[in-house]
């Protein structure tokens, strides 16, 4: 991979850039895309030397300057940026976003429809924890999600999840985006439960239910939510060893 302070920069390695916003979080994507946007223009040919394209791809549409005399039908004197557009069901309208260059809006477009084609075009931001979970029991009791081992829950395992998702953790989180639930909630609500005086192995299987939720969640709601930090990982949970023994949490 070439060096990002080269004035080389080719346009394939920043669309290898570009595919590994695919792995980051909506946070992370965004300060990400700044930086390509930066180094893309910092590194690409100037536009005086490059013939000004004319024709957009379908469903993208140039944005020139306010002041190009592109407006007024003469020849382009700005570095236009490309507006890619897609129809979103969920959203029932359009989803725009601006690109400095035109493969960049072309390649958004195609990906979009691409998630479009399996109808899981959305913001992830949409799916709360409420949400996510019933939708993990009816798919789990549907048989199109498995347990760890790749086999059907069994219905005791499944009343277990389903118990301690509805009891516990959806009335607590169920209003939460899933991508915007933190270790530090959770791990605040062990401790809340704890208090409470639930067994460690009760807490421990609430936070198996958790998991499970965080686990599937490219399953529930598409393999374009990018799954940010698991934060059931690194929770410290009560050891099982009786149920008088107090851990003390940090809140
Ligand atoms: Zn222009």
């Amino acid at each position: 991979m070439q060096h990002l302070s080269s004035n080389q920069t080719s346009p394939s390695t920043t669309a290898g850039l570009w595919r590994i916003v695919g792995c980051l979080t909506p946070e992370q994507t965004k300060r990400f895309e700044r930086e390509i946007q930066l180094v893309a223009s910092a590194t690409l040919p100037a536009q005086s030397s490059v013939q000004p394209r004319t024709r957009a791809a379908e469903g993208v549409r140039v944005r020139h300057s306010l002041w190009c005399p592109a407006r007024r039908d003469a020849a382009c004197g700005c570095s236009p940026r490309w507006e890619a557009w897609v129809y979103s069901r969920k959203d029932r309208g359009k989803i725009r976003k601006t690109f400095p260059e035109h493969w960049e809006a072309k390649a958004w477009r195609h990906r979009q429809l691409e998630l479009a084609s399996v109808e899981r075009l959305h913001a992830p931001s949409h799916h709360t924890l409420g949400e996510t979970a019933s939708l993990w029991v009816k798919m789990a009791q549907e048989g199109q999600l498995r347990n760890r081992s790749g086999r059907r829950y069994k219905p005791s395992a499944l009343r277990t999840i389903e118990i301690d998702l509805r009891l516990r953790l959806v009335p607590s989180l169920g209003t939460k985006v899933m991508v915007g639930v933190t270790r530090a909630d959770l791990q605040h609500l062990v401790g809340r439960w704890l208090s409470e005086g639930l067994s460690p192995s009760k807490i421990r299987s609430i936070v198996n239910a958790a998991r499970v939720l965080w686990r599937d969640l490219d399953l529930l709601t598409g393999p374009d939510d990018p799954l940010l930090v698991d934060p059931t990982r690194g929770l410290r949970l009560p050891a099982s060893i009786g149920r008088h023994q107090r851990i003390r949490y940090p809140r």
